[in-house]
């Protein structure tokens, strides 16, 4: 008998299940809008030239070695990050109050902050949005808060924000709950609050001592301007909240299995800035050591010379235009098909994500007779449409829409 035979088989993660069966299946339109990463215009990964060029000139300098970075990272790295998210002038960096930790991407830093509050701040309780990445909630529980609560965000029938019950529940949390807010192209319904909503929450927040824990994976990514993407985090900065930020450059650089990313850390005064930095570094001491170095060279180099950092703005606009040429194509075909419902959710969502509305039944039907691959909440990657396949696209969700049962 094995020590190992009470080991029950964990549930398919969906996002992944999906791929795998996208690629064994040998259908010739075969078409994936379930992962969440950039195609090209020819539905392939996308490496972006700044990126290439900028692994030649390090592969080929001879001045790097191999050494292990410092536990926290570079501070030539967190500070660009943390300066691409708070602004290039901002006070906090200025003053020491804020300040950034490499990270093992985005996950990795929600993981640390979550370590940090639930271990270090005994903080118990958070909310997420409902619905949210599908990985929230998961991470904040490993990391040891006891309670993950939603908060409403999306209205089925007007394919929108629920913006109040969104306030309602954030009134109703209680003191001290750690309040997980996406900063820019909520994944997955494609739907941020406006800038007098995020003043709204900023009040609420403020009033019942909430804590504010930014998640910023896709900034440049939806406007394709970094700093208008960057909006919330910076208006809750001005407005002296103190709060924690993780940054991924999967998206924004196409960086996705390099695992680069920041956890920035705002505070009041630079008082407590030593004492924090000591305990994350404990922390990412007894989780992994030392980060990764490839990824955040890249990063690193880019953000901090202009012309390559111009280059790589220059790739982020390309890439949030595609989207947004795709959204307006994909709801024309459904207006001209004439596919009942209103498709104008299509063109007003933001980033990576739309948000269809479509059911579990409808999806089904999708991926069994049209073999199109889509998550069972109805959300596609718009990146994995392209000139080629967004008319048979459009055709499946009309036949979806108009052969399947809409009822839940
Ligand atoms: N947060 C959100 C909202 C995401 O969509 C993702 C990626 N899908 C992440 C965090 C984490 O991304 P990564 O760990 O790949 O940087």
């Amino acid at each position: 008998m094995s020590v190992f035979e009470s080991i029950e088989k964990g549930p398919p993660i969906e996002v992944f299940a999906l791929n795998r069966a996208f690629l064994e299946d040998n259908f010739p339109q075969k078409t994936n809008l379930g992962v969440g990463a950039y195609r090209d215009e020819n539905g392939k990964p996308w490496v972006l030239p700044v990126v290439r060029s900028t692994e030649i000139k390090i592969a080929s300098d001879e001045s790097i070695n191999h050494e292990y970075l410092p536990v926290c990272g570079t501070d030539l790295y967190t500070t660009a990050a943390t300066k691409l998210l708070l602004g290039e002038d901002s006070p906090a960096i200025a003053e020491k109050r804020a300040f950034g930790v490499q990270t093992i991407s985005g996950t990795g830093a929600l993981r640390l902050g979550a370590d940090f509050l639930a271990k270090k701040l005994g903080k118990k309780v958070f909310y997420y949005s409902e619905p949210t990445w599908e990985n929230h909630r998961a991470v904040f529980l490993a990391a040891g808060f006891e309670t993950g609560k939603t908060y409403r965000y999306w209205d089925q029938e007007k394919r929108g924000i629920d913006f109040d019950g969104f306030v309602e529940d954030l009134n109703g949390a209680p003191e001290g709950a750690v309040i997980i807010l996406h900063t820019c192209a909520h994944n997955p319904t494609g739907c941020d609050p406006t800038q007098e909503q995020w003043k709204k929450l900023a009040e609420v927040i403020s009033s019942k001592k909430l804590f504010p824990f930014f998640d910023s994976a896709y900034q440049g990514f939806a406007s394709g301007d970094p700093d208008k993407d960057a909006w919330a985090v910076r208006y809750f900065v001005e407005n002296k909240f103190e709060l924690l930020a993780a940054q991924s450059f999967a998206k924004n650089f196409g960086l996705y299995c390099e695992r680069v990313g920041n956890l920035t850390i705002v505070q009041k005064s630079e008082a407590t800035a030593a004492a924090i930095h000591s305990q994350l570094t404990l922390l990412v001491r007894m989780t992994y050591s030392n980060p990764p170095a490839y990824g955040s060279r890249i990063v690193s180099k880019v953000l901090n010379d202009p012309k390559l950092r111009q280059e790589w703005m220059d790739c982020i606009q390309l890439m949030s235009q595609r989207i947004i040429s795709m959204r307006k194509q994909l709801r024309d075909h459904l207006i001209a098909l004439k596919t009942p419902g209103n498709w104008d959710h299509i063109t007003q969502q933001i980033g990576m994500f739309s948000y269809t509305g479509l059911n579990e039944k409808q999806v089904k039907f999708l991926i069994e007779e049209y073999h199109i691959y889509l998550l069972k909440s109805g959300r596609i990657n718009m990146c994995g449409l392209n000139p080629n396949n967004i008319e048979y696209v459009a055709k499946g969700i009309y036949d979806a829409v108009t052969k399947v049962d809409n009822t839940v």
